[in-house]
């Protein structure tokens, strides 16, 4: 085993004077372990407790999480390392215009509390008096324009991304927007009735904290509600969101801009001129054009009050931030602290100017021959997923070759950027911390903007390289994993294959079969939205994703809310369709070789039992309650055994047998891939 920089280091430090960059103390990357598994259980009876059964009764969540698991593990071992590279770089003066330069001075400006505090709300005063200055609806155009461009949120989303019919070219989007509860539900359920009454109660606050008199704060939360409300009524929910051809109405800008005037004024504002729009969902922009005609101008100036106040109070003083962080992650998620400041800190600077931040991490923690290694599991798990699409039993020949073509043609990037994004003309000062957010955010929407009609570049990412996560690009047809997740439990080489294989190896046929998911379906080899599937093998495609739909919605991880199957689908496939693809990966690897128990267990066993941790999770009642109502991902409990109930293999490792609580019938099971 090769010992990281990081660890060389360390041992350095060790043994002479302290360095002026001196690494953080760091936990162990969070590795796989029998010592997490609870052998009282059965793996019959339930596997993920028998996996991870120890791990959970001694990791309740920390007071500054809404839940914790083997991804939030990783991240806070990341976050060290951030704050390590965030301090060193503001610990002594760098050369003004650098990388470290704005890294540090970042940093610096979200440390210095007593300056945030004593400035108290006077950094968003300008835009405070701009707003209250609105006097017409062409007056709310450009300051909703001029927020647009500050990457404030409000009234809809617009935006420049790949034509999804035409993907090598990038094309202009509209789409709905301007709630500040996660979905349309919030607006409306039932189940969310407190939520909403507590939303109304922490608007006020806001806008109470904001100056308002007391009288007017609550009359104006009740607006900001009703309002919400208004626009959330035509809004579609998560699970019509994830229909890629409904969300597809291109139609001639003109044309939108009639209807909506203040659209026009909007976009003129704004420099944005185009042909064509993309509209995601119409029917919301019929609405917002209803509300607007029939609501008074000071409906939404209170409305945009709140928008901007939301937007600005996390690098606010103290009685903003934690007014926001009372309702939107006490009252939504149930998390009682917020996390320490320095790590508030360093995830605001990875989300503002995550590739310069990201390149001093890539270059102390990301090992080189993470590459080379990855490269092998890639070809390995590709080889298997070209010979099943090969030999499918239920996919025609003319569909097929399409979809051949179609993986033949998927690109992988992984760890970091080739080129990294020039942050040159975002200016960053050691003392305005607002200011360096807002900067920040005005240079990537000007960046967006700005490629307005120009070719798509692939080599772009949309994680920054610390983050642990991995994702699909449909209109690239790529995959793409940030150097963050290529680390324990994921990415392991102190390990054996089959830990890896359930770990790495899962995740990237995860990504792999998004391409094929009920979503990725739809794009072609192009990353085009086509309809290149015959009606018969559509339809047989349809018939086995309901086998997950019905599985997965017949899962109640609160008592009665159980898991949206329609909402999961995508990313259910993509989990059986990883973990089978991986395990196919691990028996060719094995294949003519002995093969070896380690602690005891088969590689098979060990692969299962590593697929299950890295779903490890406990999780607040609350955050559980909103991730079920939003989040394409079910809940890690259930991801840890959901897909293993669908593969015979599963069954033979431990000795399922029909009657056990972990049996499936085989009727039931769904395969796909
Ligand atoms: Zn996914």
């Amino acid at each position: 085993m090769k010992h990281s920089r990081a660890l060389l280091a360390a041992a350095a430090l060790a043994a002479c004077a302290p360095l002026p960059t001196a690494e953080p103390a760091r936990p162990p990357a969070p590795r796989f372990s029998t010592a997490y598994m609870d052998t009282s259980d059965a793996p019959r009876a339930d596997l993920a407790h028998y996996a991870f059964g120890t791990w959970q009764k001694n990791n309740p969540v920390p007071a500054d999480k809404s839940r914790w698991g083997s991804f939030g593990e990783l991240d806070q071992f990341n976050q060290l390392a951030l704050k390590g590279i965030l301090e060193a770089a503001a610990a002594r003066p760098q050369a003004p215009g650098s990388v470290e330069q704005k890294v540090g001075d970042f940093f610096k400006s979200a440390m210095d509390t007593a300056a945030v505090d004593a400035a108290g709300l006077k950094p968003l005063e300008p835009e405070l008096a701009r707003l209250d200055a609105v006097a017409s609806s062409a007056d709310l155009a450009r300051e909703l324009a001029r927020l647009h461009d500050s990457g404030v949120g409000g009234f809809f989303g617009v935006g420049v991304d790949a034509d999804e019919k035409k993907s090598d070219t990038n094309a202009l989007y509209a789409y709905q927007g301007g709630m500040s509860l996660p979905s349309r539900d919030y607006y409306f359920a039932a189940q969310f009735e407190k939520i909403r009454a507590a939303f109304v109660e922490h608007v006020a606050r806001m806008l109470a904290l904001a100056g308002d008199t007391r009288e007017a704060a609550e009359a104006g939360a009740k607006t900001v509600f009703e309002v919400e409300r208004a626009l959330a009524a035509n809004a579609k929910t998560p699970v019509e969101l994830r229909d890629p051809l409904a969300n597809y109405n291109k139609m001639p800008t003109a044309e939108l801009e009639a209807k909506v005037p203040l659209f026009k004024l909007y976009l003129d504002e704004r420099s944005i001129a185009a042909r064509d729009i993309i509209v995601g969902q119409p029917k919301f922009f019929d609405g917002l054009q209803a509300q607007l005609a029939a609501r008074p101008l000071a409906d939404w100036k209170v409305y945009l009050r709140y928008k901007l106040l939301r937007s600005a109070a996390p690098y606010l003083a103290a009685p903003f931030e934690a007014e926001n962080f009372r309702f939107y992650s006490t009252v939504m998620r149930g998390t009682p602290a917020m996390e320490p400041r320095w790590q508030r800190a360093s995830r605001t600077i990875d989300g503002a100017i995550g590739e310069a931040l990201g390149q001093l991490y890539v270059a102390r923690y990301y090992p080189p021959e993470a590459k080379a290694r990855m490269d092998e599991m890639i070809r390995n798990i590709s080889a298997v997923m070209r010979d099943r699409l090969a030999k499918l039993d239920w996919m025609t020949e003319p569909t097929r070759n399409k979809a051949l073509a179609k993986f033949d043609r998927f690109t992988a990037k992984i760890g970091y950027p080739a080129r990294w994004r020039d942050y040159s003309s975002v200016a960053i000062r050691p003392d305005a911390y607002l200011a360096n957010v807002r900067a920040a955010s005005e240079f990537e929407v000007k960046r967006r903007l700005a490629r307005l009609g120009k070719p798509v570049d692939k080599t772009e990412w949309q994680m920054s390289p610390p983050t642990v996560n991995a994702y699909f690009d449909p209109t690239a047809n790529n995959i793409n994993f940030p150097a963050g997740v290529l680390q324990p439990p994921f990415f392991d080489y102190s390990l054996d294959d089959a830990v890896n294989y359930g770990g790495i190896g899962a995740i990237i046929g995860h990504e792999m079969t998004h391409g094929f998911d009920d979503q990725g379906r739809h794009y072609d080899a192009d990353g085009n939205l086509a309809d290149w599937w015959t009606p018969e093998d559509a339809a047989r495609f349809e018939a086995r994703a309901r086998k997950v739909v019905a599985q997965f919605g017949g899962y109640e991880p609160l008592p009665g809310v159980k898991i949206n199957g329609e909402l999961t689908l995508g990313e259910n496939i993509a989990d059986l369709g990883g973990a089978s693809l991986a395990l196919e990966a691990l028996e060719r690897s094995l294949a003519g070789k002995e093969k070896k128990r380690i602690d005891g267990f088969t590689p098979e066993q060990r692969f299962f039992l590593s697929w299950a941790q890295v779903w490890r999770t406990n999780i607040r009642e609350d955050a559980l309650r909103q991730q079920l109502a939003v989040d394409p991902h079910s809940p890690g409990l259930f991801r840890a055994i959901g897909p293993l109930v669908n593969l015979q293999p599963f069954y033979d490792a431990f000795g399922i047998k029909e009657g056990d609580p972990m049996w499936r019938r085989p009727e039931d099971r769904a395969k796909i891939w």
